[in-house]
């Protein structure tokens, strides 16, 4: 694939784009709690969180988090399984477990990365977070390129090509994103990039006529109609599986299974158990799901079938604690680290049981 030209070299076009940008970012930034007394922690920790969530998701989770582990210090004294809790529905759990580790590793050398470089030996942070950090904390010009900033770009210079997957379209266009950075305001330029396509260069209506960067947009000016189909990029088909769980209940408490610690994302947390685990020769054939969920994770799309199942067609030799197998009073649900879709979903069907008056549990 070439590489990308912008649509001017002429620098004074350059720069007219930089304070463009800039202008407007000053006057539309979204009032975001990361942005207001900004400090080093507030930054880590909303990159942190932002790494595969939607900034309306993250937002409580922001606020909870900084009222109980309000610096590096606090995070760093925690205990793993309140951090964890306090995570629980975020989904990427290692996300959690690895700032954690970068708050206890601040926190006890006492030392402050201070490039790129350095903040990407850090655990959980890639070249994303590290380009973040590093210019929005520390002034360092090293550009951010995620997704709103490929789509800006691709728009920008017209790129029709098509690209193998998220990373091919980021390591091409980084360079250029490079180039482009203001070097008096790179954390400014870099939130800027990525909020003009959160928020106008919207990947189905981007709403042009509100840009400030109009007049520098070929892609605009040669594909007014279609502009929406930049940039081109190959998605995989997502795989499709279904799972197949038990509700099975022993008086007030519902058995679930604790994840074996081995599982990097979900390492402790509890789970609806499978099928599968209670007893292998059960058949489901026969028997009608009494909720039903979906969930997405990276390339997988999981559909769930729980079924309820009497306690006493379980194989009892099966249900110990050395297979990870616990009954929990349902009053101390909210206590315990759940799977965020299996609290989101059982609740929902306690809730169902209340208002239809049916005793699911004691059925
Ligand atoms: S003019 Fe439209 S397509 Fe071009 S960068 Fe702005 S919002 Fe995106």
């Amino acid at each position: 694939m070439e590489k990308v030209s912008f649509i001017s070299n002429n620098p004074e076009d350059l720069l007219n784009l930089r304070s463009s940008l800039l202008t407007w970012f000053k006057i539309h930034k979204r009032n975001l709690p990361w942005r207001s007394n900004p400090n080093l922690y507030k930054t880590v920790l909303s990159e942190f969180m932002l790494q595969q969530t939607r900034i309306e998701t993250a937002l409580p989770y922001f606020y909870r988090w900084t009222e109980s582990f309000p610096d590096f210090k606090a995070l760093a004294e925690a205990n793993l399984d309140s951090v964890l809790k306090h995570w629980e529905g975020l989904g990427y759990y290692n996300r959690a477990r690895n700032l954690h580790k970068v708050a206890q590793y601040i926190t006890q050398s006492g030392k402050i990365p201070s490039s790129f470089e350095e903040w990407k030996k850090l655990p959980g942070i890639g070249d994303y977070t590290a380009a973040a950090i590093s210019s929005i904390e520390q002034n360092l010009s090293v550009a951010v390129v995620d997704g709103n900033v490929v789509r800006v770009l691709a728009r920008l210079t017209n790129q029709e090509n098509t690209f193998k997957g998220n990373s091919d379209a980021v390591n091409f266009f980084r360079p250029l994103a490079n180039k482009l950075i203001d070097q008096n305001s790179p954390g400014d330029f870099n939130q800027a990039m990525m909020e003009l396509g959160a928020t106008l260069c919207q990947k189905a209506k981007p709403q042009c006529q509100k840009c400030p960067l109009i007049k520098h947009c070929k892609g605009l000016k040669f594909h007014a109609k279609n502009i929406k189909y930049l940039p081109r990029i190959k998605r995989t088909q997502k795989e499709k599986i279904t799972l197949e769980r038990a509700i099975v209940f022993k008086r007030s408490s519902i058995l679930l299974h604790k994840i074996n610690s081995d599982s990097k994302r979900l390492r402790d947390h509890y789970e609806i158990p499978l099928m599968e685990l209670i007893d292998g020769s059960f058949s489901t054939k026969k028997l009608k799901p009494i909720t039903r969920g979906r969930r997405a994770i990276s390339n997988q799309s999981i559909e769930e079938n729980w079924y309820k199942i009497e306690k006493s067609f379980v194989n009892p030799h099966l249900l110990t604690q050395e297979n990870g197998f616990y009954w929990v009073d349902l009053k101390k649900i909210d206590s315990i680290l759940l799977t965020g879709p299996h609290r989101r979903w059982l609740k929902n069907l306690l809730k169902i049981q209340n208002a239809k008056e049916v005793d699911l549990i004691n059925n």
